[in-house]
């Protein structure tokens, strides 16, 4: 395990963590310094190219051994989660336990897949025989940085596709909840990875700037303000960043919904975790026709839930405020709601009586968007409910504000909801579901307008660890001379005039046409002999002719010639084209012989892109 180079004087301004369900300082974690930092991010580059070198199987071996040692070990990761979080252990080994243990397996499986070498084809004939590819190599060293209210997931959930595209990681966690990254660095370091690889440097806001000077990029997740730092912070080394925001996610009934599943599932994705959650049910919207049936429904769960310090499995459901504070803020949006006019259904203030620090499962009704617990995000255990007039104007509303994270549509018709859905802006849409898309690490998760910037999951979720390489590689045997190369001439660039006409206006061939035009000259030109007098020196005629653009040749002058009639082409245009193709050195095609002859004089040059400027067609 790597903590860092611990000095004794960060050791000495060391942070005391909290267990915010009781109020004990469970450990102090070093608050490292610049120094440290640059020491830290050094020690990761020398790291880095061994692990790199030891390719995606390598790699792999390593994260899911730490796999099968987060299985064994699961007791303890929920355990150090629970005591930094106050949340309950259920909920802990739903949401994190069971994420930490996919993500492992997910990345050590997908990254060969989603980094592989890539292929192009391109439909530019100025390209033909060209081998071009896109490959990924890694960035180097990325800086992770991290926020409290999920301290696997957000933190070292982020740092797992970084190190499996070959990267060394240095992990930032939030000031708050650093113990389960410190344990995860244990972890990996008992699993094999090379020392340095993998560190993690706890401290505050200077800590985490100082990181973003060193690293080759930053996955910062994390509020709004902080993000605006970060990237005002990594335009100075133009550092790449990856930012996953703050939300205000929106929640749309309509009036057909299944409302019981919709109010579980409102109470549910707006509790848990006590709302400290970027992707929870912030705000509620529901038809006119079910709102009291939903407010009713809701009012009902929530006054029924179980608040407290996390104790024995199914006995607490809502646990404790994190941050201390948050505690401050959820309070002044319900008073400013009050203010305006709002209704407290249930709950409304710190809980009282208990350890720590709780809030009130609470619920609100009569708001409107004058109030701040409708626009800024609240990140707590409130569910203000809304009343409108139709899907329009839950839409209009959903979209009213900074946030773009996620949302919701409920109704019983799903051709409806996407089409709903569609309209919603944000970067995931679930249609009789929330927060749930998260589980599914194929599908790109990612904030609009202010929530983000880059996405996490799927082919991007690794692709942004990487560093693109185009290549295009090109025969030992192309042309000593292109087309296009100096010196210009008159009649090429006339004729390079004449086949961009030509090409444009054609719809001769088909696209698929075009494909078996290449697969035929592929396959007959190569087998023929060099045309008379010529010797073939280069290779030329043994050469994959539709690599050289013949079939664009064909096409032009078929177009150029008029030789076929319309009808004709269609009917016939394999033939056609190849004829005219292999004419011009064979003379094969008959008919195309006799209308040259006929032509002769006042015949358009035919264009051989197959040659080279100056060459003797
Ligand atoms: P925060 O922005 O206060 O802190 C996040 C991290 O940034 C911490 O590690 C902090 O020490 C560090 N930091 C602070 N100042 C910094 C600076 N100047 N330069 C570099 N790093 C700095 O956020 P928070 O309060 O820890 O987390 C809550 C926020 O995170 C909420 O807004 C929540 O919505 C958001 N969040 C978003 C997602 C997502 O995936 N979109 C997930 C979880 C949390």
């Amino acid at each position: 395990m790597s903590a860092g180079p611990v000095t004794e004087a960060a050791i000495k301004t060391g942070i005391p963590v909290e267990n915010p369900a009781t109020g004990e300082t469970i450990a102090t974690v070093p608050e490292l310094g610049a120094d440290e930092i640059r020491a830290m991010v050094t020690q990761a580059r020398e790291a880095q190219p061994a692990w790199d070198a030891i390719g995606f199987a390598g790699r792999a071996e390593v994260l899911l051994s730490a796999r099968r040692w987060m299985v064994a070990n699961a007791e303890r990761v929920v355990t150090t989660i629970v005591a930094e979080t106050g949340r309950p252990a259920d909920e802990t080994q739903f949401a994190e336990l069971a994420y930490g243990l996919s993500a492992l397996e997910f990345w050590a499986k997908a990254a060969p897949a989603y980094l592989a070498d890539e292929e192009i084809q391109s439909a530019s004939p100025f390209v033909r025989g060209r081998k071009l590819v896109v490959r990924y190599a890694p960035l180097g060293v990325v800086g992770v940085i991290g926020p409290w209210n999920y301290p696997l997931n957000n933190s070292f959930g982020d740092c797992i596709p970084a190190l499996a595209a070959g990267n060394a990681v240095v992990l930032k966690p939030s000031e708050i909840t650093p113990l389960t990254s410190l344990l995860m660095a244990e972890m990996l370091a008992e699993c094999g990875i090379p020392e340095g690889v993998f560190q993690v440097a706890t401290g505050g806001g200077e800590t985490g700037a100082a990181l973003v000077d060193e690293v080759d990029m930053v996955m910062f997740t994390g509020s709004v303000a902080t993000g605006k730092k970060v990237m005002a912070r990594a335009a100075e080394t133009l550092t790449p960043v990856s930012l996953e925001l703050g939300g205000k996610d929106p929640m749309i009934v309509l009036a057909d919904a299944d409302l019981e599943r919709a109010a579980n599932a409102a109470v549910s994705y707006g509790m848990n975790n006590s709302g400290q959650v970027c992707i929870s049910v912030e705000r509620v919207y529901v038809e006119e026709p079910a709102y009291d049936d939903f407010l009713e429904r809701v009012t009902q769960k929530v006054r029924s839930l179980r608040q407290g310090p996390p104790g024995e499995p199914g006995s607490v459901d809502v646990g404790a405020i994190i941050f201390p504070p948050q505690i401050e803020l959820i309070e002044a949006h319900v008073r400013d709601a009050v203010e305006r006019g709002a209704r407290i259904v249930t709950g409304g203030k710190p809980t009282e009586g208990l350890p720590g620090r709780f809030f009130e499962p609470t619920v609100l009704a009569d708001v409107d968007h004058s109030m701040r617990c409708m626009i800024e995000e609240t990140f707590g255990p409130t569910l203000p409910v809304m009343k409108v007039g139709d899907p329009d104007e839950a839409v209009r509303l959903a979209n009213d504000g900074p946030y773009g994270l996620q949302a919701s549509v409920w109704t019983r018709d799903t051709e409806r909801g996407e089409a709903v859905a569609r309209r919603v802006e944000a970067g995931v849409c679930c249609v009789n579901d929330a927060q749930l898309n998260y589980a599914a690490l194929e599908l790109p998760m990612g904030g609009w307008k202010a929530s983000g910037l880059g996405s996490r999951h799927g082919p991007d979720g690794i692709r942004k660890y990487a560093k693109r390489q185009s290549l295009m590689i090109t025969p030992g045997y192309a042309p000593p001379r292109e087309l296009h190369m100096f010196p210009y001439s008159a009649p090429v660039t006339e004729q390079v005039a004449q086949t961009f006409n030509a090409l444009v206006t054609s719809d001769l061939f088909t696209d698929a046409q075009r494909q078996t035009l290449s697969v035929l000259c592929d396959t007959l030109i190569p087998s023929l002999p060099p045309p008379e007098g010529e010797a073939d020196p280069t290779g030329f005629w043994a050469r994959a002719a539709s690599h050289l653009g013949v079939p664009e040749a064909i096409e032009i002058s078929l177009l150029q010639s008029g030789a076929c009639s319309p009808a004709r082409r269609r009917s016939s245009w394999t033939a056609c084209a190849i004829c005219s193709t292999l004419w011009p050195r064979t003379g094969w095609c008959p008919r195309r012989r006799r209308r040259r002859a006929r032509r002769s004089s006042k015949a358009s040059p035919i264009p051989d892109l197959t040659r080279s400027p100056g060459s003797t067609p």
